[in-house]
């Protein structure tokens, strides 16, 4: 598969466009906004974007789902039914962190641990990482050795546990149970800041040594 990245919202965050070689389908993993930057992209790869796909629902990964899917008639996938309040409470986020008004959106279909998100010919793994919020997800491509982590984890850093819900042992537990297993050469497309691998996390992350 193919990663393309596009920082979005003035929070920076990482909307990827993934996309399957073989069939030019595509998907756009946490479309925050800035929607004119991601189907400028879209268009330059000519790719065929058939799903949106959430990590979890924070307005600057969320926040132009509800748009983008009725516009361009978008099933979306994901987030694990924990972050229900997040989606229901759009609106208030938009307040709280001086975006526009974006409305609040149904997923198609909840993820759990476990479950396969198909685009293409490629298959991301879902794994279930609660503790930045309680409904986050991971989607992990085995073949690709490449995992797109949302606010789970940083280049040197983790996600924040202060917001409603959050869980600071249960992040750390997530990062250490669920994501380093994965391996060491796993890379990872993190929703703020530079790529990474797991290995350099394992060495030098300070939150999690
Ligand atoms: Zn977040
Ligand atoms: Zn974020």
């Amino acid at each position: 598969m193919k990663y393309r990245t596009i920082p979005v919202t003035p929070f920076q965050q990482n909307c990827t466009l993934v996309w399957c070689e073989h069939t030019k389908k595509a998907a756009i993993v946490d479309p925050g906004g800035d929607l004119d930057q991601i189907l400028a992209a879209v268009e330059e790869e000519g790719v065929l974007v058939e799903k949106i796909m959430l990590t979890h629902a924070h307005i600057d990964h969320a926040g132009g789902t509800a748009e983008l899917s009725a516009k361009n008639s978008l099933p979306i996938e994901g987030p694990h039914k924990g972050d229900l309040f997040w989606i229901e409470g759009m609106s208030q986020q938009c307040s709280m962190f001086n975006f526009p008004h974006c409305d609040s959106f149904t997923p198609d279909r909840w993820l759990d641990d476990g479950d396969e998100v198909k685009v293409g010919d490629g298959v991301f793994q879902v794994i279930h990482c609660p503790g930045h919020t309680p409904g986050h997800v991971v989607f992990y491509n085995e073949k690709d050795q490449m995992a797109l982590v949302g606010d789970v984890i940083f280049h040197g850093s983790i996600g924040r546990t202060d917001f409603p819900k959050g869980n600071h042992q249960e992040l750390i537990d997530s990062i250490k149970m669920k994501l380093f297993p994965l391996g060491e050469s796993v890379e990872f497309i993190p929703g703020h800041g530079p790529r990474s691998t797991l290995g350099v996390e394992i060495k030098s992350n300070p939150y999690v040594r």
